[in-house]
């Protein structure tokens, strides 16, 4: 029996630490074999784009687009929400994901990077699937709360912004999905830090949003309305499929 134990550890240990991959080689390799060669050129033309600005640390990385782009077709979204745009990365997965008559509401507190992306976003046509508005999400979601019509209207909801703040867009965005849609939290392994022991030396803004998404994981893990999946995608991403 304890044989068996150890046999069983030790062969966990060899598969390795890392989730799924057990090196930064082996992600190459996904980006390289998979992801990289069938990116279509707007995404490229925006990540290089993207690359060279100095928050570029924020986009999402292209094997999640690549991800998010497959799942949006999968689960035939039409009406859409992003909440965090920065140079529109995301915003293209999802916008050459949907139809024609596909939309995207898309928010966020800053302009200027989401126009810094909108050229190529044009230029690959899908644009007019969006409805890009300024400001703090919060206050649009009561907003649209207040109209019943609302309700249950979106197909997927993709939230990257603002951590401290995601078990608020949560209260909100689980009445505005509808029962069978979908919801991703982004970035929700918080670069790792959600496991990191408390003298761990954290820049300042991961140990700020830590505990933030250290209960807004627990809050998911118990929503009984919602079904959840983590996935070691990108820095973590839990989609919850709201079941009632
Ligand atoms: N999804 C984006 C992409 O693929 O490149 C990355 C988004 S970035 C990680 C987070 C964004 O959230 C920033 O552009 C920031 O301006 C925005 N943000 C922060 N607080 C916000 C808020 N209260 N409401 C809306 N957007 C917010
Ligand atoms: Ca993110």
């Amino acid at each position: 029996m304890a044989a068996n134990g150890e046999e069983q550890k030790s062969r966990h240990q060899e598969v390795g630490h890392k989730s799924l991959l057990q090196s930064d080689a082996l992600y190459q390799y996904i980006l390289e074999t998979s992801v990289y060669p069938r990116e279509p050129e707007s995404m490229k033309e925006l990540r290089e784009l993207t690359a060279k600005h100095p928050w570029n640390i924020m986009t999402t990385s292209a094997d999640e687009g690549q991800f998010l782009n497959m799942l949006l077709k999968l689960i035939n979204a039409k009406n859409t929400m992003e909440i965090g745009v920065y140079t529109g990365y995301s915003l293209l997965a999802t916008a050459l994901a949907l139809p024609e008559d596909g939309k995207i509401l898309a928010m966020d507190i800053n302009k200027e990077n989401y126009e810094l992306g909108l050229p190529v976003i044009e230029k690959a046509g899908v644009a007019h699937k969006i409805d890009f508005r300024e400001g703090p999400a919060l206050p649009v979601l009561d907003h649209m709360i207040e109209d019943e019509k609302n309700h249950g209207s979106f197909d997927f909801i993709f939230v990257d912004a603002d951590k401290d703040n995601y078990i608020n867009y949560h209260k909100r965005l689980i009445d505005l999905v509808k029962v069978g849609g979908l919801i991703g939290y982004d970035n929700t392994l918080w670069n790792g830090s959600v496991v990191a022991p408390p003298d761990a030396p954290l820049r300042k803004y991961v140990r700020y949003y830590r505990d933030f998404v250290i209960e807004l994981n627990k809050a998911l893990a118990a929503d009984p309305r919602i079904e959840i999946c983590m996935l070691p995608v990108g820095d973590g991403i839990t989609l919850c499929r709201r079941i009632k």
